[in-house]
């Protein structure tokens, strides 16, 4: 080996190294972790409203039925203050009124047993909202975590990158204009790699073998001189 191809294999490492962190970038398992707690999130936000939904409901029916208590009591009392108040003296007109009260107060209580039941109905609906409540909370912690996690690895991947590109820039410049314009091109439609070293019988670019008579004429130029490879068209190191 020769220049300027040692030093186009270390900018290959260079910018190897970088495509490595800007993949780990985007590909950091806090980053898909956080994805996941989002959508568990939105998922507890949705079953909370769910049961909100079913609290106001009951909450309704609750309402109504004190509304319903309150004017059967109203009622009653009314109906007692007459029969107290001496207006009211036939026999027949009183024990009407007194069957009426003994009828409200019977509604009364039976209003008064559904508004149980509701409330009863209400307690295991309450629990499963404090349920979500606290998974909601300790999903919103993992979730500022994971923001916070994120934020900072992306900060050190940038780091790393920043240095190595720094150093692949001092290393390039070494580098004739010719041989890096067509070592871009080719990187740029090959996944990256657009150097690589014969090793043995095969390149490491596309990690095919080549053929015996291929190699042995590789194997023949002088180092210097410029080779690709007949099967991937990189440039071949040899
Ligand atoms: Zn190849």
């Amino acid at each position: 080996m020769a220049e300027p191809y040692d030093t186009l294999l270390q900018v290959q490492e260079f910018d190897t190294t970088m495509d490595q962190l800007r993949h780990r970038i985007e590909a950091m398992p806090e980053r898909a972790a956080l994805a996941e707690v989002r959508t568990r999130i939105a998922a507890t936000v949705k079953a909370m409203a769910a049961v909100g939904a079913q609290i106001d409901e009951l909450a309704g029916r609750q309402s109504a039925l004190e509304e319903q208590i309150a004017s059967s009591a109203k009622r009653r009392h009314d109906i007692e203050r007459r029969m107290q108040s001496g207006e009211v003296s036939a026999a027949r007109d009183l024990q009407a009124m007194d069957h009426e009260v003994a009828q409200l107060a019977e509604r009364q209580r039976t209003l008064e047993d559904e508004e149980i039941v509701l409330l009863e109905e209400q307690e295991p609906i309450d629990a499963t909202l404090a349920d979500h409540r606290v998974a909601a909370d300790s999903l919103d912690a993992e979730r500022i975590r994971l923001e916070a996690a994120v934020v900072e690895n992306e900060e050190e991947l940038r780091a790393a990158i920043a240095v190595a590109e720094a150093a692949r820039a001092e290393c390039a410049t070494g580098l004739p204009e010719e041989l890096a314009e067509r070592y871009e091109r080719l990187r740029a439609h090959l996944g990256g790699v657009g150097a690589a070293r014969l090793v043995g019988d095969h390149c490491d670019g596309c990690h095919l073998t080549l053929s015996s008579v291929e190699v042995e004429r590789l194997n023949q130029l002088p180092v210097d001189t410029f080779a690709t490879c007949p099967q991937c068209e990189r440039i071949l190191v040899h």
